[in-house]
């Protein structure tokens, strides 16, 4: 199953997008009160397996 992503530089890992200004694991992923168009570029769908949040990852687990 894939979802949509969004990789954090400053942690080294990628996070599930839950909406547009949060990840599942509660996390911000963008600091700006506009989305800008290369916010959203950084957006990909990614298989779960290649999302290294462990937060985000549990909470998928938890949906199934
Ligand atoms: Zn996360």
């Amino acid at each position: 199953m894939f979802f949509p992503t969004i990789y954090s530089a400053n942690t080294d890992e990628r996070h599930i997008v839950k909406d547009k200004n949060t990840c599942a694991c509660g996390k911000r992923y963008h600091v700006f009160a506009i989305l800008t168009r290369s916010d959203l570029r950084k957006i990909t769908f990614k298989h779960y397996k290649e999302v290294s949040c462990p937060i985000c990852k549990s909470s998928i687990k938890h949906e199934e």
